[in-house]
């Protein structure tokens, strides 16, 4: 499932805000925003901006638009939304009126995606890799992503009474590692590309865990991992060195991905880590909120703040809401809060 940064959404709930007079909370699917006292009630649809959109420079954004110093400014500014306290309040997003957006087309249902129609484009982190695309992703292999739970609420129903496991999210980068089906190659990819063989972070993993040859040996499975360690987003794991923590094997043989404790089992025979598991349980019970509050924390021996957590049944189940695997993904507010990416 792509991420809708742009949507018809509803309002499920209007909260007052204690000493408040000019603003109110608007509860939109999983999310929560502060909107202008009044301006929506229960059952009003509007256009909903998630956090790290990049609305385009447009009159109707103006009241967003800030200098460098944080002075309002009439300069058309490009910004990115993101997750701020107001009034002691998470705000998350930015929810408009539909009647601002009078060029969308009549009858957009909730959810609708008007990201393309309103040219709203993501925000990316920047991370210096020294990599060099050599071509295109592995083929017949799934990019690597995660839903986040405010956007699709509807996966705790799918969860609920499954044994599950939760891992902890490693700052870092995706790398994906196997040999191509077509052409024999042992292949390096990073989110969209492969990358160029060469003294680059993908390429040390890849030699300090010996994947090459592993993977030669056993061409069905592809591993995918997150790339942390110095150098690579702020290293928020504290690590001396390039490491690996793997959170997926995919078998591009049969076409789908092998269940956690399998791929545990499998990696442990050849010293490759997985990434950490935070809980495990026979009957998922969680909600929205207790996911959050477990998503908080730090990295493991440090006063880092960890992003977040990822969330899947321990035996691999498809999803009608997302429309592939069961898997989404926690992120810690205070995390955010803090400036994460
Ligand atoms: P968004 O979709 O929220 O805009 P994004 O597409 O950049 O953000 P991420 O926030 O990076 O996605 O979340 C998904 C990524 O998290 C995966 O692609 C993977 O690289 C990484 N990841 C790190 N730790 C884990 C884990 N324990 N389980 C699954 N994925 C993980
Ligand atoms: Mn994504």
């Amino acid at each position: 499932m792509k991420r809708k940064l742009a949507s018809i959404q509803t309002v499920l709930a209007i909260e007052p805000i204690p000493n408040a007079d000019a603003i109110e909370l608007a509860r939109i699917q999983g999310w929560q925003c502060v909107v202008k006292k009044g301006e929506f009630h229960i059952g009003d649809t509007g256009v909903f901006f998630e956090i790290d959109s990049i609305p385009p420079d447009e009159g109707r954004f103006a009241f967003l638009w800030r200098g460098k110093d944080g002075s309002v400014t009439t300069q058309p500014v490009s910004f990115r939304l993101r997750t701020i306290r107001l009034r002691g309040k998470l705000s998350q997003g930015l929810l408009m009126p539909l009647a601002q957006f009078p060029e969308l087309p009549l009858g957009l249902e909730t959810g609708a995606d008007v990201t393309e129609l309103l040219r709203v484009t993501k925000w990316e982190p920047q991370i210096p890799l020294n990599d060099e695309v050599d071509g295109p992703f592995l083929p017949g292999v799934p990019k690597t992503d995660e839903m986040r739970i405010q956007s699709v609420p509807e996966v705790l129903a799918e969860l609920a009474g499954k044994p599950y496991i939760i891992t902890v999210k490693c700052d870092g980068t995706s790398a994906t590692y196997g040999v191509n089906r077509h052409t024999g190659a042992f292949t390096v990819c990073g989110r969209n590309w492969s990358i160029k063989r060469g003294p680059n972070a993908y390429w040390h993993a890849a030699g300090k865990y010996g994947l090459e040859s592993i993977l030669q040996q056993f061409p069905d499975w592809i591993i995918q991992a997150e790339l942390v360690g110095p150098g690579i987003q702020k290293n928020r794991l504290g690590l001396k060195g390039i490491e690996l923590c793997v959170f997926n094997v995919f078998d591009q043989e049969q076409g789908r991905y092998l269940d956690h404790d399998k791929a545990a089992a499998i990696l442990a025979t050849h010293g490759i880590p997985m990434v950490d598991v935070l809980e495990r349980g026979e009957s998922f019970a969680h909600d929205q909120e207790s996911l959050l509050a477990l998503a908080e924390g730090f990295y493991s021996s440090t006063q880092n703040e960890r992003e977040g957590i990822v969330i899947r049944p321990q035996t691999e189940t498809q999803s009608p809401t997302l429309g592939g695997r069961l898997s989404f993904k926690a992120i810690s507010n205070r995390f955010l809060l803090k400036g994460g990416d």
